[in-house]
């Protein structure tokens, strides 16, 4: 439950935040001025009082609101309604919660790297070996399931602009696994991930959701191989210039078609040739070097691409 009278006193504080995923909210942080709101601090009221927060940019981070508030040399009134707000929990009013037909599954346990469980451990020692960090996990909310219809998979939740869930996909950490990939029954017609995506920057879009954790920044999975009208209305009718198409060979010709779509639309495209290994394969580093000596498509270009792929 979030405690929405926390969330009203912090916004005197700090400003207006943005709400983001998980009962957690961005502000802008005062402690390193940052132009985006990257202090994201979390406002469900628990039993020892903790809100943790925690800066992406400046990495300041703190178990309790007092704490920050002592940093950002915050008045006497605001640490006594402080005090007042956190000791008490039960003071909390009910908030209207906003019903979704999508919920992650029942089973659904967030990934630590220090987990007790051996299903736990299993769960995170794979993400590790497609080297994914504790980081990417706390961003992405990844969990795994220990039983249930995700049994031995993790799950890669997407959230949409306001933080809410409105997918994801299930991944099986065994090693050779009857069914290796797991979707719920939900429209696809989504922007994954829009609450991690800066429509003012270059654009990268790829195959699936490690592909979109490794290469780190601005990046949609498109969850398969075609774009869905939602994302590409949103992608047309945005202001970005630069697009890179992150597709795997097999998907040249729909590389190749959206190319031309967004160049039809003024929008500046550039092909990533991705020969044998997938993003998350190559891993970040690899990848950006690989971005960095891409250079636009030219229309010629496309038309020798579109020849070549007929
Ligand atoms: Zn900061």
């Amino acid at each position: 439950m979030i405690n929405e009278l926390l969330v009203s006193l912090v916004s005197r504080v700090l400003g207006e935040g943005k709400m983001t995923a998980r009962g957690n909210r961005a502000f802008h942080c005062p402690l390193c001025n940052h132009h985006k709101p990257k202090l994201e601090i979390n406002f469900t009221d628990n039993k020892k009082g903790h809100h943790p927060w925690h800066c992406w940019v400046c990495n300041e981070k703190g178990k309790y609101l007092n704490t920050l508030f002592k940093k950002v040399k915050a008045l006497p009134e605001h640490f006594s309604e402080l005090k007042s707000l956190v000791k008490t929990g039960y003071q909390v009013k009910d908030v209207e919660v906003i019903k979704y037909d999508l919920k992650l599954p029942e089973e659904f346990i967030p990934i630590t790297n220090n987990s007790k469980n051996i299903i736990g451990r299993q769960a995170w020692v794979y993400l590790k070996n497609r080297g994914i960090t504790i980081e990417d996990v706390e961003k992405y909310n990844i969990g795994y399931c220990e039983y249930g219809r995700y049994s031995k998979m993790v799950i890669i939740p997407s959230y949409d602009k306001n933080g809410q869930l409105n997918y994801y996909t299930g991944r099986s950490f065994e090693k050779d696994p009857y069914i290796k990939y797991k979707n719920p029954e939900s429209s696809r017609n989504i922007i994954p991930n829009e609450h991690l995506i800066n429509w003012n920057l270059p654009l990268v879009i790829c195959e699936g959701m490690f592909d979109a954790i490794a290469i780190k920044r601005n990046a949609i999975p498109l969850l398969g191989k075609n774009i869905q009208s939602e994302l590409m209305k949103k992608i047309v009718t945005s202001t970005i210039e630069k697009i890179y198409i992150a597709l795997d060979t097999d998907a040249m010709k729909q590389a190749i078609r959206f190319a031309e779509e967004f160049i039809n639309e003024g929008k500046e495209v550039y092909l990533i040739d991705l020969k044998e290994k997938d993003p998350s394969e190559m891993g970040f580093y690899d990848f950006t070097k690989l971005i960095q000596n891409t250079f636009p498509l030219t229309s010629y270009q496309l038309m020798e691409r579109k020849l070549q792929s007929i």
